[in-house]
């Protein structure tokens, strides 16, 4: 499992950037790094609007 953001949803409030991971950036937009990622899921829990969906692990 992996993460991606939504940027359609994203408000850019920066929320997950809180969670100090170091697969987030933001660089104009929240992008995170999928070869970073872990799945551990923090990121998807901080954001209050959903925009951080989860992959399937088969798509990336
Ligand atoms: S917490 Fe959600 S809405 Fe806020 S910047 Fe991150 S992805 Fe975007």
């Amino acid at each position: 499992m992996k993460y991606k953001v939504n940027q359609e949803k994203c408000r850019q409030c920066k929320m997950c950037l809180r969670s100090k991971c170091p697969a987030i950036k933001f660089k104009d937009k929240i992008i995170i790094n999928i070869e970073k990622c872990t799945g551990c899921g923090i990121c998807y829990k901080l954001c209050p609007v959903n925009a951080i969906e989860m992959i399937d692990d088969n798509k990336y």
